[in-house]
């Protein structure tokens, strides 16, 4: 009989990524406490940063980040967190396991810059040919994550909401026309809170029962319903 070795050598990117931080949903009160003695015992062992293995199926990137609460540039974390190519990870791995002594060097040029700041919600709007004060939002999220271009969180969404918004404009051009308003929304502030949806829709909330909502997999129409949003770090 084999034992299955339990500890690689080599270790396999995790799948679904790492658990993000602090400050948004879908994380309970256990997990946060957690993090919280977690950071206070690296603090007090004198970490200087955490490193975690950015590998993934697919060859896309682990996104984390995040933060407990409030304003980002005034928090006082005090531990850099870190994300390491799978490769180099798994070469420090190995040297760990090995106890052969390692040295990391580090240089992190990041800041924070104070807020508050402002940033914008870009809407676009082809009005309805009979029913122009009843809406079909289309939405997706423009803001990205710290470690790359955003290509697919969220460019793969804001460029389906683009070109649904180029081609029915130009149908529209050529005279066919929809019947009621569609909006065509790239919020910001997703990653950082849903900041730019929610205020969505605070600012149209007398329009919010006149939203024609599509929903779930059996594409039910229904009047009257909220703006549904993704939950963080899905498009739809
Ligand atoms: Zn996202």
């Amino acid at each position: 009989m084999k034992r299955r070795r339990t500890t690689p050598s080599n270790p396999k990117p995790r799948r679904g990524g790492g658990a993000g931080g602090g400050g948004r949903g879908g994380f309970g009160d256990d997990f946060r406490a957690f993090q919280d003695a977690l950071r206070e015992f690296m603090v007090s062992e004198g970490v200087a940063a955490t490193i975690r293995d950015s590998g993934k199926p697919h060859g896309l990137l682990v996104t984390t980040g995040g933060w407990r609460t409030g304003d980002r540039a005034n928090q006082n974390e005090g531990i850099a967190s870190l994300f390491m190519a799978h490769e180099d990870y798994a070469l420090l791995y190995r040297s760990v396991q090995a106890k052969q002594t390692t040295v990391v060097e580090l240089e992190v040029t990041n800041k924070f810059i104070p807020g508050p700041i402002t940033v914008y919600n870009t809407v676009g709007e082809l009005r309805g040919s009979e029913k122009p004060d009843e809406f079909v939002v289309l939405g997706a999220h423009l803001d990205s994550w710290d470690l790359a271009t955003g290509t697919t969180d969220n460019g793969t969404g804001s460029c389906v909401v683009l070109e649904a918004a180029r081609t029915l404009a130009l149908l529209a051009k050529q005279g066919v026309k929809p019947k009621r308003t569609i909006r065509f929304c790239l919020f910001t502030g997703e990653e950082q809170g849903l900041y730019g949806s929610k205020r969505y829709v605070e600012k149209h909330a007398d329009e919010m029962a006149r939203n024609v909502r599509r929903d779930g997999p059996r594409h039910r129409h229904r009047q009257g319903a909220r703006l549904r949003h993704p939950r963080p770090g899905r498009t739809r």
